[in-house]
This record gives C-alpha cells, sequence and structure tokens, in this order.
C-alpha cells in the first residue's frame, strides 16, 4: 500500500473510534491471527458486585464486611470497589492503618488494632469456608478471603457482568480467521463461565496468571508460530501489550495500558477489535 493509502486508513479509523498509533501498526494488525483478551474489564464490564458474604461460626458477618470493605476502600482494584461499596451501604466504614496492596493478591491494612487482608487464600481454609470457596468457583463467581490476625474470618465473592457486545466481537474475529484466548489473573471456574458466554474455546483459557506472567503468555503463543494480538486495559497488561505484535486498549483503560499499546479502542467495545482487524486488511487490500 502506498503511503497516501495508509493515511487514509489511519484517518478512517480515527472515525471508528480507533486511535492507531501510525501508519505501520496496520501491517501488524493486518498479520496477527491470535488474539488475548484479558477478562476483566476487557470481555467484561469490570464492574463487580457482592453476590455472597460467608463466615465462619463465631463471626460477625457484618464486622467482617466492614473491615474487609475499609481496607479495600483504599484500592482500585474492581474487586476492592465491589467490597468497598457494599460494605459502606452497611455504613460509616472504620479508619484504616498500614494499607498495602500486593497486585495480583491482595491488600491488608489494620483496622480496629486488627490486621486485615483480603485476596487469595494464604494455605488451607476451615471445611466452610473451603466449601463456600470452592462452590462459588464452580458457579463462576471470584471468592477472595478475608484474614483477621492469621486467622481465616470470611469469603466474600464478588461477580462481573460480560460486555453486552463480546460475544459478537469473538464471533467477528473467529470471522476473520482469527484464534480467541482468554487470559486472567482470576479463578479458571469465573474464566470459563466468561469464555462460555462469549464462545472462547474452554482449552483456550489460561487462568490464575500473576500479572508478571501474562507477558510470559504472549511469548509461550509467539514460540509456538502465532501472531498475536493482545487487548487489556489494566496496569497488568501493559508488558503482554507492548511485547505482543500488536497492543489493543481500552480507551477507559489504565495511561500505561494505553502507552503501551498499537491502537487505543475508545469506546471500550471489543467491536472495535474486529473494526480495527477488518480496515487494515481492506487498506491493505488483501479483503475487498
Ligand atoms: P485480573 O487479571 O482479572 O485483572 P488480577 O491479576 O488483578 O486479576 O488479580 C488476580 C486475583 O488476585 C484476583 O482474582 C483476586 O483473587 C486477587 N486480588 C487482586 N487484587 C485484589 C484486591 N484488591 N482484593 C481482593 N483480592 C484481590
Ligand atoms: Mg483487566
Amino acid at each position: 500500500a502506498t503511503p497516501t493509502a495508509l493515511l487514509v486508513g489511519t484517518g478512517r479509523g480515527a472515525q471508528m473510534g480507533l486511535l492507531i498509533k501510525g501508519p505501520e501498526v496496520l501491517e501488524s494488525t493486518r498479520r496477527v491471527d491470535t488474539i488475548v483478551m484479558d477478562k476483566t474489564g476487557t470481555v467484561t464490564s469490570g464492574i463487580m458486585s457482592v453476590s455472597d458474604v460467608t463466615v465462619p461460626e463465631g463471626r460477625d458477618r457484618a464486622d467482617v464486611l466492614a473491615k474487609a470493605a475499609a481496607v479495600e476502600a483504599a484500592s482500585e482494584h474492581p474487586i476492592a470497589q465491589a467490597i468497598a461499596r457494599e460494605g459502606a451501604r452497611a455504613g460509616e466504614l472504620p479508619e484504616v492503618t498500614d494499607f498495602a496492596n500486593t497486585a495480583g493478591r491482595g491488600v491488608t491494612g489494620t483496622v480496629d488494632g486488627a490486621v486485615v487482608t483480603v485476596g487469595r487464600p494464604a494455605g488451607d481454609l476451615p471445611a466452610a469456608l473451603a466449601t463456600a470457596f470452592t462452590g462459588s468457583q464452580e458457579q463462576g463467581g471470584t471468592p477472595v478471603v478475608v484474614q483477621i490476625d492469621g486467622e481465616a474470618a470470611g469469603v466474600i465473592t464478588v461477580r462481573d457482568t460480560v460486555k453486552p457486545t463480546s460475544a459478537e466481537a469473538v464471533a467477528g474475529l473467529k470471522e476473520l480467521g482469527l484464534t480467541p484466548w482468554l487470559l486472567t489473573g482470576d479463578n479458571a471456574g469465573a474464566a470459563r463461565a466468561v469464555a462460555a458466554e462469549v464462545g472462547i474455546d474452554p482449552e483456550n483459557v489460561i487462568a490464575e496468571v500473576m500479572p508478571d506472567d501474562k507477558v510470559a503468555q504472549i511469548e509461550r503463543l509467539q514460540d509456538q508460530g502465532e501472531n498475536v494480538a493482545m487487548v487489556g486495559d489494566g496496569v497488568n497488561d501493559a508488558a503482554a501489550l507492548a511485547r505482543a505484535e500488536l497492543g489493543l486498549a481500552m480507551g477507559a483503560g489504565t495511561d500505561v495500558a494505553i502507552e503501551a499499546s498499537d491502537i487505543t479502542l475508545m469506546n471500550d467495545d471489543l467491536r472495535s477489535a474486529v473494526d480495527a482487524i477488518r480496515l487494515s486488511r481492506r487498506t491493505l487490500g488483501t479483503i475487498k
């Protein structure tokens, strides 16, 4: 394609809500045959809500929720915001000191003299909580564990909803000959439920990936000879977006994700990824 055709292509992209970094991006967009999608905030809305709180005998449910919510209120994570909102509905949240956040794991802080952590389980759970935890995962939920002074004090389940246009987008990507994958730090049950809803093969679901390992998963697919596009929105996704042959960031995503990407999808609609690939192929004359 001539430089003029490429410029026309990127201009046309802008009209479609695709912010394309430069004309050369169209060439990589044309070439990709595999598309890896982050789950939370990309395929799903990323706006989670609490569906269940389970506490063991002898624990006060409202107290556990209030403590967890207080600590989560200091975090921007979608899980954190869901728990903080739910706790705040019951009243003012207690004060937190010594807040700390570990990406891909959870949060910790001191509330009323007790050390409270919320996140992935650190060790075995007592039977009642273990049942709640695995049951919730099997039903496609995302359970997190509340620990108070080192003791498992509750399981809080949050749920996300798939964006209404994601299934149509996945179908469009397949029509263009791309193999869709789902990549997430969330548990396999929640990941598979989302995959099934949008039409991603269960074998193409990579779950429980720590933030730093997302890029290694992209490299693994590249080592198998795939030309990989990655779509993401989070700080966690930035390295993978940069490593992929083509990085697509959601417009509402974090600045680092947008900076690391080649194309920004201004409307946060996964169907724009289909538009981008179709536009590149048209611009470069591969399809009409
Ligand atoms: P994703 O790839 O879906 O954006 P993350 O890598 O951010 O997921 O998080 C992975 C897992 O770590 C979550 O499913 C949860 O179990 C735990 N986690 C991370 N941040 C928090 C938090 N603020 N509160 C509770 N759990 C958290
Ligand atoms: Mg995300």
